[in-house]
């Protein structure tokens, strides 16, 4: 019987990472995520669905799409091309007679295969202490693709690294576990409601998924990253309760302090969401962070890493 080849849905590859793990890294971004956070900054990320976008900044205005679209999915208004995706279309041809290549698929779907030769493109920067980072969206929604690209990374010696949300099913982290390096695990708010209120999900199985990561042989290579999103993550007792939880679970675990990225943004406007905040507030001063980590280190977390 002919083997059929294993396929993720992929929204980017991105190349000489620097933030996701040691050295020059090779990011590969999983779409869809079981969470819908408010500020999500990769929003683009969320939904399963492969979809058209259409980028302002590239558009020249010149009509062409309106004249493909047959049942107005895509419509001129006072500011500028619209797409309505649940309209039936054509959207190859709509894609494609595009000059400009202002409308293109968010994402696509690539085999095992393709994903690896893509980031062995980058091999010279992975002798240096460089590897390969899948994040997303959720990465581990995608369990069977994760496992089998992982182990490819592995027979090459590759550092491999993730980046996940951790409202999975413990089964899926216990598989992944053994073919990774580092593995960056978010806990943004650690009252469940509140977890609810802005992530869509409570937080049980994710509190359950950090003990089990933080009672694991592979415990150092476990690193827990709150995001610092203002009003929403970065009250005392939010602080307090994450780091008092994680460094319960293990005494020397690390702990990431994200900074605030207002660049996430721009993306809500390409894939119809509402932002979290109406005024985009600014990055936190290297004062504010340090802050946030007196309230970790006073909560029993000894090593904090701050992403300024
Ligand atoms: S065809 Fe492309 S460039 Fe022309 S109006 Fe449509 S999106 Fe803009």
């Amino acid at each position: 019987m002919e083997k059929v080849a294993l396929k993720g849905t992929v929204f980017d590859i991105r190349r000489f990472s620097t933030h996701d793990g040691g050295g020059i890294r090779t990011t590969v971004f999983l779409k869809g995520c079981p969470l819908s956070c408010v500020w999500c900054h990769n929003p683009e990320g969320i939904s399963t669905r492969i979809r058209p976008m259409h980028f302002p900044n590239k558009c020249i205005g010149c009509g062409i799409c309106c004249r493909l679209s047959e049942n107005s999915g895509v419509v001129m208004t006072e500011k500028g091309i619209r797409l309505d995706i649940t309209k039936q279309e054509n959207w190859d041809q709509i894609i494609e007679e595009c000059p400009s290549g202002a409308i293109l698929w968010d994402s696509k779907t690539m085999t095992v295969d393709e994903v690896v030769e893509e980031v062995l493109k980058d091999t010279p920067f992975y002798k240096y202490g460089g590897g390969v980072t899948l994040s997303g969206g959720e990465p581990l929604l995608q369990p069977e693709f994760v496992l089998s690209f992982l182990k490819e990374m592995k027979k090459r010696n590759i550092h491999t690294a993730v980046e996940t949300a951790l409202h999975v099913p413990g089964e899926r982290l216990e598989e992944v576990l053994p073919w990774l390096d580092l593995i960056y695990g978010d806990f943004k708010i650690f009252d469940s409601e509140g977890h609810k209120r802005y992530t869509g999900e409570t937080n049980e199985q994710i509190k359950k998924n950090i003990r089990f990561l933080l009672e694991s042989e592979k415990r150092s290579q476990v690193i827990i990253r709150t995001p610092m999103i203002p009003g929403f993550t970065t009250e005392e007792d939010n602080i307090g309760g994450i780091s008092r939880f994680i460094s319960k679970a293990y005494s020397e675990v690390s702990f990431e302090i994200l900074n605030y990225n207002p660049l996430g943004e721009a993306k809500y406007r390409l894939v119809d969401r509402t932002y979290c905040f109406n005024e985009n507030p600014k990055h936190y001063s290297g004062q504010d962070m340090e802050k946030f980590a007196e309230i970790a280190r006073a909560n029993g977390v000894k090593n904090i890493i701050l992403e300024l």
